[in-house]
């Protein structure tokens, strides 16, 4: 099953892309994280995408499209895959389609945008196990200190309030249009996202088995 996960910055699609791994033992491809651990290793890639990721702006097709070719060219996406990032433009999803790959269903999970804001800017991460947290909606046991790893928790510099609203506007404007590229394909469903993230897990699932 080849899968794509639209959605807004902060929607939770990283969150339900591990659900539905687990459920479905399909990989999760993430480009922000691909991206992130570049820029952890120092590589080319990695410094050609800080200055984008910093500013909240999208990093440039070819090089996105470079990292989802060799990705998903490898064993464990034969089987199937989620896509939780990719594509974020018309021109991305285009190189998809001539890569050959055959997408089964894009879950869209709509959340509104001050929901979303509230959510980025209360995000903490563990820069070391890529853990995610929430300083009131999903808290650590303790206080700034990831459960998995006891690694400090610290806060995207690109979920900082002055950048969010900005990861808002690209959104709108350049990752939203391929809402109607799957519809028009028949290949997109809308799930809305609930307050419980259980809750909007079972509503993806339903929304796979249909
Ligand atoms: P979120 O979904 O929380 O915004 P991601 O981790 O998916 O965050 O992405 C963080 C940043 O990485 C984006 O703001 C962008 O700069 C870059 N990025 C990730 N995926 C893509 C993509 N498909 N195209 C362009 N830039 C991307
Ligand atoms: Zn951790």
């Amino acid at each position: 099953m080849n899968l794509i996960l639209l959605g807004a910055p902060g929607a939770g699609k990283g969150t339900q892309a591990e659900k539905i791994c687990e459920k479905y033992k399909i990989p999760a491809v993430s480009t922000g994280n691909i991206i992130r651990e570049a820029l952890k290793n120092g590589t080319d890639m990695g410094l050609k995408a800080k200055s984008y990721i910093d500013a909240g702006t999208l990093v440039p097709d070819d090089v996105v499209i470079g990292i989802i070719k060799e990705r998903l060219a490898e064993e464990d996406c034969q089987k199937g895959f989620i896509l939780d990032g990719f594509p974020r433009t018309i021109p991305q999803a285009e190189a998809l389609d001539n890569m050959g790959i055959v997408i089964d269903k894009v879950i869209d999970i709509e959340v509104e945008d001050d929901t979303i804001a509230k959510r980025l800017s209360g995000r903490r991460v563990c820069l070391n196990c890529g853990a995610t947290y929430h300083l009131e909606y999903k808290k650590p046991e303790k206080d700034g200190i990831c459960d998995i790893c006891q690694n400090e928790l610290v806060q995207r510099k690109d979920d900082k309030a002055e950048t969010v609203l900005d990861r808002l506007n690209v959104y709108h404007e350049q990752t939203e249009p391929l809402k109607g590229y799957y519809e028009k394909k028949k290949k997109l469903v809308v799930v809305y996202g609930q307050e419980k993230v259980e809750d909007t897990t079972n509503l993806v699932f339903k929304a796979l088995e249909d």
